[in-house]
């Protein structure tokens, strides 16, 4: 009989230790954890961390230890432990709920922590920061000078490699929409996203028109906000909560049609509000809230957009692939509906490159604590896509496109990366 499913409790030390007992050290994790394929440090995999984290003594887990914090942030909270394991042991939960008990001492650096507690949970004070960033960007961004379209290196005080990060937005996306008169009788609400909103306007435009074609009438709530997976990932009490109210709220006018999340990491984190909650009003709030969410890809197969006939065909020299987020693939369990979407395109040459498990290193925030091996996962991944001979990489999640756009970057790459809706945008005529 297989095991039971466990879901962790974090309410207090001891259960963080029973939990972490559960694992049997037969090692199964290491073989595919993303972490400890790079640095080959047994601390990285699961199992590792689990075992330190079990071992540690009450003083070390009370004061929250150097030690501690520095094992638990040397994940990228992917699932593949929890995958793969015999024991059904939840590592990436665990982990998750580890960096929740060691990093409440205030150990995160004081630009991330203000950013995370006092503008993420403000979309005004978000709106506010994105201003300065357009005043300022000009003065700390270089024009890189690329094809790819993506336009700026930033030269963080202690990166030696220049990573790239996009330009900013004129105008967020929410505000411009916010001026639009709502529809009467909405069929979707659609929930937009920090980087949609503040980069890649482009994208949630692109979201607006497959809708439409669809003649699915959306709805946007002004007030919603970030979803919160960044400071859930890290570990920052409260601040998630929040955030999710903040979402519930703002979409609560709008039940019982469906609420729509374009980036995966979003659509996945959304689901998961419940959980965030002990109170039973916001638990209850929560679930209603959750149970309505859909991720783009499978929203839009229910809705049957690969049965249309009359799609226009696409550039047909593309040889494109599909790169399953974490977030889609293993939180969600979804995989074959972006890929139905795809084949369904006219033009396209869809092909598997046979590592679709592997991660692209993004990680939350793990890209920013621990950029080398981030950008070593994700040569590994780029391998994969280059032995399949492929020129465009298709996803969608925004930090998988983030990280894919700064690997392609530094590895020199002419290989294009596209959200889903940019290449299933192209489909119909405007
Ligand atoms: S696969 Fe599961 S039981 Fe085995 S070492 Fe990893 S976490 Fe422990
Ligand atoms: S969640 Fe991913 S990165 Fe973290 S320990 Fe498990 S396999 Fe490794």
């Amino acid at each position: 009989m297989p095991p039971e499913s466990k879901t962790f409790n974090p309410d207090s030390t001891d259960n963080l230790l029973a939990e972490a007992s559960h694992c049997v050290k037969c090692g199964r994790c290491l073989s595919v954890c993303p972490v400890f394929r790079e640095t080959g440090r047994e601390t990285e995999a699961a199992r590792g961390k689990l075992s330190l984290i079990e071992s540690a003594s009450a003083e070390e887990i009370k004061t929250s230890s150097k030690r501690l914090k520095e094992i638990v942030s040397f994940c990228l909270l992917c699932g593949a432990c929890a995958e793969i394991c015999p024991n059904l042991v939840p590592g990436d939960a665990i982990i998750q709920k580890a960096r929740e008990t060691f990093n409440s001492k205030d150990n995160l650096s004081l630009p991330f922590k203000l950013t995370l507690s006092h503008i993420l949970p403000f979309p005004a004070r978000m709106n506010g920061v994105h201003k300065a960033g357009i005043i300022f960007h000009p003065l700390l961004l270089k024009k890189v000078p690329s094809e790819s379209g993506l336009n700026w290196r930033f030269p963080f005080p202690h990166d030696k490699k220049h990573r790239l990060i996009p330009e900013l937005t004129d105008e967020p996306f929410l505000k411009k929409y916010s001026l639009k008169k709502p529809p009467s009788n909405p069929s979707a609400a659609l929930f937009v996203g920090c980087v949609s909103n503040y980069v890649y306007p482009a994208i949630a435009e692109a979201v607006l028109d497959i809708l439409q074609h669809l003649e699915i009438s959306v709805f946007i709530p002004p007030e919603q906000a970030c979803c919160g997976l960044v400071a859930f990932g890290t570990g920052i009490t409260g601040i998630d909560r929040k955030l999710a109210q903040k979402n519930i709220a703002a979409f609560e006018s709008t039940d019982p049609i469906p609420i729509v999340a374009f980036c995966s990491s979003c659509s996945s984190h959304l689901k998961n509000y419940s959980e965030l909650f002990e109170e039973k009003e916001w638990r209850e709030r929560a679930l209603k809230f959750s149970q309505r969410v859909k991720d783009f890809s499978e929203f839009l197969f229910d809705a049957g957009f690969q049965n249309q006939s009359d799609l226009k065909p696409v550039d047909s020299s593309r040889r494109l692939t599909f790169h399953d987020p974490c977030h889609l693939r293993r939180k969600q369990g979804i995989f074959d509906q972006p890929r139905q979407l795809l084949k369904s395109v006219k033009g396209v040459k869809f092909v598997e490159t046979g590592e679709e498990n592997l991660c692209c290193g993004s990680g939350g925030s793990f890209n920013l604590s621990h950029y080398d091996i981030s950008l070593k996962i994700f040569k590994r991944r780029l391998r994969s896509i280059e032995k399949a001979d492929v020129d465009t990489v298709v996803t969608s999640c925004m930090g998988c496109l983030l990280q894919f756009l700064d690997g392609l970057y530094q590895e020199n790459k002419a290989i294009r990366v596209k959200h889903l809706a940019e290449i299933l945008g192209e489909t119909f005529p405007r």
